[in-house]
C-alpha cells in the first residue's frame, strides 16, 4: 500500500490526542468498565443459571425427561458415551453444571480482578504518558510527555499499524512531535 509518510505521522499523533482526551475525560475508564462490568454479568449468569446445582430434577435423554427407571444412551465419537442409569445421567448434569459455575465464577473473578486494575490505570487524574526531560521548543516548559502510540487502519482482512513515539505538550501550547522507536 502506498503511505503518504507524512499524513500517517500525523494520524498517529491525531490518535495520541484522542487517547489522551479519552483518558483525561473519563471515557476510556467509563467504555473499560461497562465491557468488563458486561463480562462479570454473563460470568455471574453462567455460573447461577446455567450452572445451577439442581439435583432434585429428573434428568432428560435427547431432550425426553428421564423416569426412575429409564436408561439414557449415548453415542459420542469424542469420548463420553455409553448407556447411562437415572442417576448416573444426574451426576452427568452436576459435572456439568460445576464446569458451567468454574467457567462462569472465573469469568466474573477475572473481570472484578481486571475492573479494579482498569479503574486504577484509566484514572482521569492520571497524567497521559511518560515525562520528558526536556523543555518544549515551543512554550519552553517543561510540559511535554511521550507515549508509544499505534495508529490501525483495517482495509478488507489486512490491519495495517502505524507506530511511533508521540511527545505532546499541554493543550494549551498544542505542540506535538513524532519519531520512531
Ligand atoms: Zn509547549
Amino acid at each position: 500500500m502506498a503511505v503518504d509518510g507524512g499524513n500517517m505521522a500525523q494520524a498517529v499523533i491525531d490518535t495520541a490526542y484522542n487517547e489522551r482526551k479519552r483518558l483525561h475525560t473519563g471515557r476510556s475508564r467509563t467504555t473499560t468498565m461497562v465491557v468488563l462490568g458486561v463480562l462479570a454479568a454473563i460470568g455471574i449468569f453462567l455460573a447461577l443459571v446455567v450452572g445451577k446445582s439442581d439435583p432434585d430434577t429428573a434428568p432428560t435423554c435427547d431432550g425426553h425427561t428421564m423416569t426412575r427407571t429409564s436408561v439414557c444412551r449415548i453415542w459420542s465419537n469424542h469420548g463420553g458415551g455409553g448407556t447411562y442409569s437415572y442417576d448416573e445421567m444426574i451426576d452427568r448434569r452436576e459435572s456439568s453444571n460445576g464446569v458451567w459455575r468454574g467457567i462462569g465464577f472465573g469469568a466474573a473473578g477475572l473481570a472484578a480482578v481486571l475492573m479494579m486494575v482498569a479503574y486504577t490505570k484509566l484514572d482521569p487524574n492520571r497524567p497521559w504518558g511518560n515525562p520528558v526531560s526536556a523543555a518544549c521548543p515551543r512554550c519552553r516548559e517543561l510540559n511535554l510527555r511521550e507515549k508509544l502510540t499505534v495508529h490501525s487502519i483495517t482495509k478488507g482482512r489486512t490491519t495495517y499499524r502505524y507506530s511511533g513515539i508521540v511527545t505532546l505538550c499541554t493543550p494549551a501550547c498544542g505542540f506535538s512531535t513524532i519519531r520512531q522507536r
